[in-house]
């Protein structure tokens, strides 16, 4: 597989798949974060003097026109930050686009509509593939979170294209992935939380081949524990995960990790913002754990601190209310103090890096959620592969 800079594309109409995949308030772009994130390949191709198609999905209209989802703001907001004009047709394929596309100058950029108010587009269809990649002479993906979807705009296009490749954004992920997944080094802590474990099941799996120490906390932790038979109250199980939360820790134990669970929790009766927090070693009933306790905190942060590589998946509580959030602050501290190489994935994991104030102490925070965790777990992302020469 290429990337950008080893394709030419000097004077080429180029397709950039971009994950402006941004949240929207009151008809503006409230957060521009993925925006700034496809800027290298963006100013790249202006400078190389392309001429630039570039698209992306936003939010789920599920094949049909949504105007409160349209990506007009979008296109509004790129252009403010390129001080530059972005053409937007208002459609994703059609006699409009065509128009644009063909009077596109060197080194102009325009944006099409959602992909997704097309049905084509998750269904990867082919028809609509073929009028996606009208005219065009270059496919470049810099959506590393859509890599995992086998959609029209993902696959379909470069699979009708010869010249094409990954964009920077792709490139850092795809760099910094790939060596939490194939360069461990030790000691290699893996610590993951969140909601679900059915979710990260399969980067435990994956990981676990080179990790030292695992870290469970979140409501996660429930699960495992339960599978113990320690008492969890009314907090999250996933009652379907408990044979497979035992599995992981009896492979565990053949493995020589050291596995560890949160040794008190906060707790509350009811999850909502001023509820009395009591801390606890075990879980009475009627309560609920939403963050590890103190002692978890400095325990995981103690297993943290002379790691060499980390991986960080899901929060330690239920971060988004501030009073729970003190379990996961106190990981992201930690894991920013460490010296070690720190992989942060998961978008409710990034935010609260971001939360935290210590985003630029960790290594790399990946832009895709699924995406990372898929190519994490090992798998073959369909994106890559639409990339790969054949
Ligand atoms: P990421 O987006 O980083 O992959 P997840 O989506 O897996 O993370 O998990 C984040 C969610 O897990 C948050 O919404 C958070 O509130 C929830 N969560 C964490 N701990 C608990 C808990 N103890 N009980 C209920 N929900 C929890
Ligand atoms: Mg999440």
């Amino acid at each position: 597989m290429r990337y950008l800079d080893q394709i030419s594309v000097e004077g080429k109409l180029v397709f950039l798949r971009v994950d402006f995949n941004v949240p929207l308030k009151d008809g503006r772009v409230a957060d521009d974060t993925r925006i700034i994130a496809a800027l290298p390949s963006i100013n790249y191709l202006i400078e190389k003097k392309a001429r630039i198609v570039a698209a992306s999905h936003l939010g789920r209209p599920k094949g049909k026109i949504v105007p409160e989802l349209s990506m007009k703001p979008v296109a509004e907001r790129l252009s403010w930050i390129l001080s530059k004009e972005v053409k937007f047709p208002g459609e994703v394929v059609g006699p409009e686009v065509e128009k644009m596309k063909a009077s596109l100058k060197q080194g102009e950029i325009l944006l099409l509509e959602n992909l997704r108010f097309h049905p084509g587009e998750k269904k990867n269809d082919p028809d609509f593939s073929k009028e996606l990649v009208k005219g065009i002479e270059v496919y470049i993906n810099d959506a590393f979170g859509t890599l995992h979807r086998a959609h029209a705009s993902v696959c379909g296009v470069p699979s009708l294209i010869q010249e094409k490749g990954a964009g920077f954004l792709v490139k850092k992920e795809l760099e910094n992935l790939s060596k939490a997944l194939f360069e461990p080094s030790h000691p290699y802590v893996l610590i993951t939380g969140g909601a679900k474990v059915s979710d990260k099941l399969p980067v435990l799996k994956s990981l676990m081949k080179h990790a030292d120490r695992i870290l469970i906390g979140g409501a996660m932790a429930y699960s495992f524990l339960k599978a113990k038979g320690f008492p969890v109250g009314n907090s999250l199980v996933e009652e379907e995960m408990l044979d497979e939360a035992k599995a992981i820790m009896d492979e565990a134990v053949r493995r020589g990790i050291e596995f560890l669970l949160p040794v008190d929790h906060r707790c509350v009766r009811e999850i909502k913002e001023d509820a009395e927090i009591k801390v606890m070693k075990e879980i009475e009933n009627g309560w609920i754990g939403v963050d590890i306790g103190p002692e978890t905190e400095k325990l995981f942060s103690e297993k943290i601190k002379n790691a060499s590589m980390i991986v960080w998946n899901g929060p330690m509580g239920i971060f988004e209310i501030e009073r729970f959030s003190h379990g996961t602050r106190a990981i992201a501290l930690a894991v920013a103090d460490s010296n070690a190489f720190s992989i942060v994935g998961g978008g409710d994991s990034a935010a609260a890096v971001k939360k935290a104030g210590v985003s630029d102490r960790i290594t790399h925070i990946s832009t895709g959620g699924g995406a990372s965790l898929e190519f994490l777990s090992g798998k073959k992302l369909p994106g890559i592969e639409a990339l790969e020469e054949k």
